[in-house]
């Protein structure tokens, strides 16, 4: 027979309330958080699955959330492995969303046959806003100069650590994006990346400089709106890319 079940309370009425929010300690008339059901990680071999509230950028099947530079029909392809490829020359993709502060879960792979070094080798990007790029580069024993080395803010700061896997292999970019702020002309709070390369924090709420700029410095000198398209680089090699999921988080914030 199974144990009795013991019922606790819910919560408290007697409790002081918490400095700055309107609720007790452990106060029993606190909202829950919404329930959703986790996702899967993805193994070398195997594609994850995206938790339960995420929107799905792409989950191998299809290419219908992504547009090409017109705006037209994304011409990359779709191949093995639940994965998109790059169609070198065809310019990068958008999502046709836009987004803001939000949470991003993307992988990729840099191709095996390798044809140049530094620069010219796996290299992609994934651009927030389309505006703030995280480097996507082969950089697995492959010198270049550190702030365009793989999962760099690209032209602005190097990785923690360099955490990639060889040439062929699966790697997975976890990012949490805040968006700058703006009050009219006047940047009030700059845009800051937070990024796990592979499961290794690479950039814990980095403060960016402005739009990422290549030989130039970057700056916040033309203001934006709060929400803008992900964009994946076509920097001419075939990278491949798959679950690719994203959840907004304004909304989310805590009171
Ligand atoms: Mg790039």
């Amino acid at each position: 027979m199974p144990p009795e079940m013991r019922v606790l309370a819910k919560g408290y009425t007697d409790t002081p309330v918490i400095p700055g929010q309107s609720w007790r300690v452990h106060d029993i008339d606190r909202p829950m958080p919404p329930v959703i059901t986790p996702g899967s990680s993805s193994t070398q071999s195997q594609t994850g699955t995206p938790p339960s509230d995420a929107i799905v950028l792409f989950d191998g099947s299809n290419t219908h959330a992504w547009a090409n530079r017109q705006g037209g029909p994304c011409e990359w392809q779709l191949v093995a492995g639940d994965a998109m490829e790059v169609t070198p020359r065809t310019g990068d993709i958008h999502s046709k969303e836009s987004f803001g502060t939000c949470q991003l879960h993307i992988e990729w792979r840099a191709p095996t046959e390798i044809y140049a070094d530094s620069q010219g080798r796996g290299n992609s990007g994934v651009f927030l806003l389309g505006l703030y790029e995280i480097q996507v580069l082969d950089g697995y024993d492959n010198p270049t100069y550190a702030d365009g080395v793989t999962a760099a803010i690209y032209g602005q700061y190097p990785p923690l650590v360099n955490s990639c896997v060889p040439p062929g292999e699966w790697h997975t970019f976890d990012v949490v994006f805040e968006t700058p702020e703006f009050d009219g002309e006047m940047l009030v709070e700059p845009a800051h990346l937070t990024v796990f390369h592979n499961g290794v924090l690479v950039h814990l709420r980095q403060a960016i400089q402005g739009p990422t700029k290549h030989r130039e410095l970057a700056s916040y000198s033309e203001p934006h709106g709060p929400k803008g398209p992900l964009v994946l680089q076509d920097h001419g090699d075939k990278v491949q890319f798959r679950n690719i999921w994203i959840r907004e988080l304004n909304a989310l914030q805590a009171e």
